[in-house]
This record gives C-alpha cells, structure tokens and sequence, in this order.
C-alpha cells in the first residue's frame, strides 16, 4: 500500500479552518520562505533532529552510526547528511533524547485512524481534518484522493492548507472533496517572490484561479512580514489582484511574522536567512486589516 512521508499529527487544533481539527503535516515543499517557521517540513525526506540543549556528549550515538555520519565539533553533534541513510539507529540509542527523527510513513488507513480518535469533538465544533505541510498539494494526488474518499466515507470534513505550488490537475481532481481550501498568498510581486520565496509565483496565481473557477471555497491567509509585504505599495497589488480575478473569498487571515521557528535551523544543519525581517506591529496589522476591510473584503481576522 502507498505511503506519504507526515511531519506531524496535530490534535485540536482550532486554527485551521472551522471548528476543532487534526491537522496532518505533510513533509516536503517547492518553496523555501526565509521566515518559514517549519524548516524541517520542507525536505521530503527523513531528518535526523539534533537537539544540542539535551545533549549531553556521552558519544553514543556516534558509535552506533555504521555509516561514520555522526561526529562531535565543537561540543556539538554534527550530522553529515550525504552520508546519512535516516536508518534511526542514533535515535534509539541517544539515552537523552537528543536525537529525534523528523519524518514517519503513513498509510491512509493508518492516518484515518488518528483521524478517527477526534469524530466527536468535529461534531460538536463543526470541524474535521486539515490536510497541511510543508506542501500537501505536492504529495502524490492518488494517495491524497484516497485519503479523502475514506474520510468522507467516515464524515469527516477536509480542509487543505496549500501555498499553491503543485500540478494544476491536481487541484482540479481534489476539489470536490475538499470543504474549504486555506490558500497562502505572500506577494504578488514577482522580485519578492523570487528573493524571499522562491520560484512558481505564476503557477500559485493560476491555481488560485483554477480553484476559485471550479467552485472551491477559499480562506486567503496572508503572512505579513515586516519590511518584505507588509507597505501599502505591497498590500493595494495584492488587493487589485484578488479583484482584478474576482477571487471569491470566504475569510482572511493576516498572519503576523514571528521568529519562533529560528530555533529549528541549526537542529537540522540549516542556516535561518530570516534574520533581518521585521516583526510587523500591532498599530501595522490593523492597518492592513483596515485596507482589506475597506476594499471590500469581510471575515477579516488577525491570526488564525
Ligand atoms: S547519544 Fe545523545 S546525548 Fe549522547 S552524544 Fe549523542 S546526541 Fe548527545
Ligand atoms: S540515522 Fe542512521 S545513518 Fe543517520 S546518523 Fe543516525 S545512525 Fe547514522
């Protein structure tokens, strides 16, 4: 049976879509945001995790690395990730839980079993699954499909959280099983896009468009990155653009940027390039809330 590589399986999570839901983390995503706050979704593969404050250079796990992936420098562990084969063995055998694996392969039925463990509390808030990533989207959109028709087949209500980057078929396949989609908009800007995103700015727009032309309900959720997006300059080409297209929008959520995630980085050996951003202010998101607001736009909140 098909298997999909999952981060993380939230449960009761109120922040992503209706009601109370689990969210299922997929790992894996074409974009690489430098305020991402979830570096470690953004691989498709398994991830050894190193977490230095636990860490207590006993040596351990470098010895039970056969494939010399491990070693100590500078009173830290140090993961050689060509060399890794993400075998686990490190992990089983760090007696302080040092290490940990970022990255579990899931069935659908094993998924629609956590799923499962929550039906009633998504009856009494009026919530269900959110499928979210990295970039669920870019997962293989017959076990993705599977997976929604077992869901339906239970009752259970499917949001999917996408930045917008995948195949546009694969939005046309999956809309009809899904309830409400959270698109991610950053910019539309294509130099921002390329500097602080990465490339496919055009394929998010079309698939905004596809989506919204094949009846799908939108949620936008716009993270507000200060000194990035968050001008007035920035904020009316967003707006013009959702008009221009006759987006339909449901909600919209501003996401304040923060940089809690910077942390994550150095456990999987990689270097945070958001240092220089910009926490937008309180007095900066109610300015944008307010121009929203004033084009039109209703259900505006800020968070969520
Ligand atoms: S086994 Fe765990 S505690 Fe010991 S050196 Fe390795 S990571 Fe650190
Ligand atoms: S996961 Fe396996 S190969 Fe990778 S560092 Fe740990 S023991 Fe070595």
């Amino acid at each position: 049976m098909e298997k999909a590589i999952v981060l993380n399986i939230q449960r009761f999570s109120p922040h992503d879509g209706e009601g109370i839901r689990t969210t299922i983390f997929f790992k894996g995503c074409g974009l690489h945001c430098t305020w991402c706050h979830n570096p470690e979704s953004q691989s498709y593969k398994k991830e050894v995790m190193v977490f230095e404050e636990r860490c207590k250079q006993c040596g351990y796990c470098i010895e039970h690395c056969e494939r010399n992936a491990l070693r100590e420098k500078e009173g830290k562990i140090v993961v050689d990730r060509e060399k890794c084969v993400m075998c686990g063995d490190c992990v089983e055998n760090c007696p302080y839980s040092a290490l940990e694996m970022a990255g579990e392969y899931y069935t659908t039925d094993e998924i629609v079993t956590e799923a499962k463990k929550d039906m009633i509390i998504y009856d009494e808030s009026n919530g269900g699954v959110t499928l979210s990533g990295g970039e669920v989207m870019s997962q293989n959109i017959d076990f993705l499909i599977e997976l929604c028709e077992k869901l339906d087949r239970h009752g259970i209500r499917v949001n999917i959280d996408t930045c917008g980057l995948a195949p546009a078929e694969s939005y046309r396949k999956i809309v009809r099983y899904i309830d409400t989609f959270l698109y991610d908009i950053k910019t539309i800007n294509e130099e921002i896009h390329r500097n602080h995103i990465g490339d496919g700015l055009e394929k998010i727009l079309d698939n905004l468009k596809l989506v919204n032309d094949l009846g799908g309900s939108i949620n936008i959720r716009m993270p507000i990155i200060g000194g990035v997006n968050d001008s007035d300059l920035e904020i009316d080409e967003v707006l013009g653009w959702l008009i221009d297209n006759k987006i339909s929008v449901k909600q919209i959520n501003l996401l304040p940027y923060h940089n809690t995630g910077s942390g994550k980085y150095d456990r999987i050996g990689k270097e945070y390039k958001g240092k220089n951003l910009e926490i937008p202010s309180d007095d900066t998101m109610e300015r944008i809330k307010n121009k929203f607001a004033e084009s039109g736009f209703n259900n505006i909140f800020i968070g969520g």
